[in-house]
């Protein structure tokens, strides 16, 4: 008897065990899903806190001990927060990558512009020429499909801000024309035309700051004051175009077609005469990239070099980037692929459509192939399977991280 009641109060407490056991483990359960929600939430907010994550990095591999990151593994950096010495205000970091996916190994499309008008006529050139109006439409359109704007001087050095989940591009401009910028006298101040590619990108910015004010201008000194022809000097014209965010490179002395130049001395007199003249202009400015104009470039590849750097006149010259004309996205130049010394461009639509011009490649960028930030300049993210894609001896101070 005792023995059954023995059992049967031993059964009771089981059965109390295992109840009490019950609640705990739904109490889990309902906890569990409250926070699984809340981080689902803070995924779909963006941005999340951003959090300093320190992952396995590889190290820049570099002889020279100076450029070695001056980083204790153990000091985590303070949270990115867009403050005053910030380099953007529009900071957007997420480090959740495996639901955005970025991949800062991918591709980056430069795209090459000449002329603008206002309106197209019967005589007008087909394939280098645009309007306001379809310029306009084009930033809407690049607008909305992610892409931001980085200036030449980002590309070069990989130091990428724009918004986590976005993809650069760079903007390029060739020979110096009036319709992509040039002043007006206003009440006796100087302004820039808003008939201009310039003062359409000026008024985009106004609604949408977050695309970027960046571009750069290749320029032949050789033609003077024809150089953004319009109302001021070409000093005043280069420093307001310069206060606004944007870039001066070089197109040469004369726009000289490299295939028909024989000689070190020549290519040295087309950059550093370029270069020269545009300081006179202008002192204190150098230019650090060449867009080759038509593309060319020496048949005898031992000159090529000269694009590079040299001297003329003892004024010495460095291009760090040496643009092409076609036809593909360029690849980051943390890339192992990437060659500074032949860039890829795509070249604008014109007035008439052509393959591999900008029209024909934005439904061919797809997501999988370009570049996708996290939106933090220091870190360079790819996905596991695309992380042979980086040099990590192009990486200088940047984290390389992986997912
Ligand atoms: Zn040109």
């Amino acid at each position: 008897m005792r023995k059954n009641t023995n059992s049967s109060k031993k059964n009771r407490r089981a059965i109390l065990a295992v109840a009490i056991l019950c609640i705990i483990a739904a109490i889990s359960v309902l906890l569990a899903n409250n926070l699984g929600d809340e981080k689902k939430k803070a995924q779909e907010t963006l941005p999340p806190v951003e959090t300093e994550t320190v992952m396995p990095t590889e190290p820049a591999q570099t002889d020279n001990p100076a450029e070695t990151p001056d980083q204790s593994e153990n000091t985590p950096e303070p949270a990115e927060t867009p403050g005053e010495d910030s380099p953007s205000d529009n900071l957007v970091i997420r480090t959740d990558y495996e639901v955005f996916k970025p991949n800062e190994a991918g591709e980056i499309p430069i795209v090459m512009f000449h002329n603008f008008i206002e309106a197209y006529e019967p005589n007008t050139e087909k394939e280098f020429t645009t309007t306001f109006e379809e310029f306009e439409t084009l930033l809407h359109n690049l607008y909305d499909q992610g892409y931001r704007l980085i200036s030449m001087r980002e590309f070069i050095d990989c130091d990428i801000s724009v918004p986590a989940g976005t993809k650069p591009m760079v903007f390029t401009f060739d020979d110096g024309s009036a319709g992509q910028f040039n002043l007006i006298e206003k009440d006796g101040k100087l302004e820039v035309n808003p008939k201009s590619a310039v003062g359409v990108m000026l008024r985009f910015n106004e609604k949408y700051p977050d695309f970027g004010l960046k571009g750069i201008f290749y320029v032949n000194m050789n033609i003077g004051d024809n150089t953004f022809q319009g109302a001021g000097s070409l000093k005043e014209r280069f420093e307001i175009l310069l206060d606004l965010g944007f870039e001066l490179g070089n197109h040469t002395w004369g726009h000289v077609k490299y295939n028909t130049l024989k000689s070190i001395e020549e290519i040295e007199e087309s950059l550093g005469k370029n270069q020269q003249k545009a300081e006179e202009v202008l002192p204190g400015l150098r230019f650090y990239s060449l867009a080759l104009p038509h593309g060319s470039r020496p048949e005898n590849k031992s000159l090529r070099s000269a694009l590079v750097e040299g001297t003329y006149n003892g004024v010495y010259y460095h291009n760090e980037t040496i643009m092409a004309v076609g036809a593909n996205p360029a690849k980051p130049s943390i890339s192992i692929e990437y060659n500074s010394e032949y860039v890829a461009r795509i070249r604008a639509q014109g007035r008439e459509p052509v393959d591999c011009d900008l029209t024909w490649w934005l439904p061919r960028m797809t997501d999988n192939r370009m570049f996708i930030s996290d939106g933090d300049p220091k870190t360079i993210v790819v996905p596991e399977e695309k992380s042979s894609q980086v040099d990590v001896e192009k990486l200088n101070d940047k984290t390389l991280i992986t997912y």
